[in-house]
Protein backbone atom coordinates (compact mmCIF):
# COMPACT_ATOMS: atom_id res chain seq x y z
CA UNK A 1 0.00 0.00 0.00
CA UNK A 2 1.21 3.17 -1.05
CA UNK A 3 1.92 6.04 1.75
CA UNK A 4 -1.51 7.81 2.29
CA UNK A 5 -0.87 11.55 2.84
CA UNK A 6 1.57 11.05 -0.84
CA UNK A 7 -1.18 10.00 -2.83
CA UNK A 8 -3.87 12.78 -1.02
CA UNK A 9 -0.88 15.40 -2.06
CA UNK A 10 -0.95 13.82 -5.62
CA UNK A 11 -4.53 13.41 -5.95
CA UNK A 12 -5.02 17.39 -4.90
CA UNK A 13 -2.53 18.65 -6.98
CA UNK A 14 -3.93 17.17 -10.27
CA UNK A 15 -7.30 18.43 -9.00
CA UNK A 16 -5.51 22.22 -8.46
CA UNK A 17 -4.08 21.68 -12.17
CA UNK A 18 -7.55 20.69 -13.58
CA UNK A 19 -9.55 23.72 -11.48
CA UNK A 20 -6.89 26.23 -12.86
CA UNK A 21 -7.11 24.98 -16.80
CA UNK A 22 -10.98 25.77 -15.81
CA UNK A 23 -10.47 29.29 -14.25
CA UNK A 24 -8.11 30.09 -17.26
CA UNK A 25 -10.97 29.16 -19.43
CA UNK A 26 -13.42 31.60 -17.49
CA UNK A 27 -10.71 34.00 -17.36
CA UNK A 28 -10.56 34.37 -21.21
CA UNK A 29 -14.30 34.43 -21.66
CA UNK A 30 -14.66 37.43 -19.38
CA UNK A 31 -12.02 39.21 -20.92
CA UNK A 32 -13.58 38.57 -24.76
CA UNK A 33 -17.13 39.88 -23.32
CA UNK A 34 -15.48 43.74 -22.64
CA UNK A 35 -17.97 46.21 -21.30
CA UNK A 36 -21.45 45.37 -21.14
CA UNK A 37 -24.67 47.54 -19.99
CA UNK A 38 -26.81 46.55 -16.86
CA UNK A 39 -29.33 44.02 -18.25
CA UNK A 40 -27.47 42.37 -21.17
CA UNK A 41 -24.56 41.34 -17.88
CA UNK A 42 -26.79 39.27 -16.78
CA UNK A 43 -27.24 37.35 -19.53
CA UNK A 44 -23.93 36.90 -20.63
CA UNK A 45 -23.51 35.38 -16.74
CA UNK A 46 -25.77 32.81 -18.00
CA UNK A 47 -23.61 32.62 -20.96
CA UNK A 48 -20.46 32.70 -19.15
CA UNK A 49 -21.63 29.36 -17.34
CA UNK A 50 -22.79 27.54 -20.52
CA UNK A 51 -19.33 28.30 -22.06
CA UNK A 52 -17.42 27.37 -19.13
CA UNK A 53 -18.75 24.29 -18.83
CA UNK A 54 -18.51 23.46 -22.94
CA UNK A 55 -14.91 24.29 -22.25
CA UNK A 56 -14.43 22.13 -19.47
CA UNK A 57 -13.64 18.87 -21.41
CA UNK A 58 -15.37 15.81 -20.97
CA UNK A 59 -12.16 14.13 -20.00
CA UNK A 60 -11.39 17.10 -17.59
CA UNK A 61 -14.80 16.98 -15.38
CA UNK A 62 -14.71 13.02 -15.47
CA UNK A 63 -11.22 13.22 -14.52
CA UNK A 64 -12.15 16.01 -11.28
CA UNK A 65 -15.24 13.74 -10.45
CA UNK A 66 -13.05 10.34 -9.89
CA UNK A 67 -10.62 12.57 -8.17
CA UNK A 68 -13.23 13.56 -6.06
CA UNK A 69 -14.57 10.28 -5.65
CA UNK A 70 -10.66 8.56 -4.71
CA UNK A 71 -10.20 11.87 -2.27
CA UNK A 72 -13.61 10.08 -0.23
CA UNK A 73 -11.74 6.57 -0.54
CA UNK A 74 -8.64 7.51 1.13
CA UNK A 75 -10.91 9.05 4.18
CA UNK A 76 -13.02 6.12 4.31
CA UNK A 77 -10.38 3.73 3.85
CA UNK A 78 -11.61 1.89 0.80
CA UNK A 79 -8.61 3.03 -1.42
CA UNK A 80 -6.58 1.36 -3.48
CA UNK A 81 -9.70 -1.54 -3.92
CA UNK A 82 -11.11 -2.41 -6.77
CA UNK A 83 -14.68 -0.90 -6.95
CA UNK A 84 -15.97 -3.64 -9.06
CA UNK A 85 -14.38 -6.67 -7.47
CA UNK A 86 -13.15 -5.72 -4.37
CA UNK A 87 -9.59 -6.60 -4.68
CA UNK A 88 -6.46 -4.58 -4.57
CA UNK A 89 -5.62 -2.57 -7.39
CA UNK A 90 -1.96 -3.24 -8.75
CA UNK A 91 0.31 -0.37 -7.18
CA UNK A 92 2.04 0.15 -10.25
CA UNK A 93 -1.49 0.36 -11.79
CA UNK A 94 -2.16 3.56 -8.94
CA UNK A 95 1.35 4.82 -9.60
CA UNK A 96 0.84 5.74 -12.87
CA UNK A 97 -3.39 6.35 -12.17
CA UNK A 98 -3.71 7.62 -8.52
CA UNK A 99 -7.37 7.86 -9.04
CA UNK A 100 -8.19 4.74 -10.71
CA UNK A 101 -10.81 3.11 -9.01
CA UNK A 102 -10.58 -0.79 -10.66
CA UNK A 103 -8.22 -3.29 -11.21
CA UNK A 104 -6.57 -3.53 -14.58
CA UNK A 105 -9.05 -6.66 -15.07
CA UNK A 106 -12.21 -4.80 -14.52
CA UNK A 107 -11.25 -2.10 -16.21
CA UNK A 108 -10.40 -3.73 -19.54
CA UNK A 109 -14.21 -5.90 -18.79
CA UNK A 110 -15.71 -2.25 -18.77
CA UNK A 111 -13.91 -0.83 -21.92
CA UNK A 112 -14.98 -3.57 -24.16
ZN1 LIG B 1 -11.59 -5.67 -10.19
Amino acid sequence: MQDKDAVRRRLLDRKGELLVRAGEVHADITRASGPLDKDFAEQVVQMENDAVLAGLSESTSAELAQINKALRRLDDGSYGQCVICGQDIDERRLAALPHSDRCIRCAEFASR
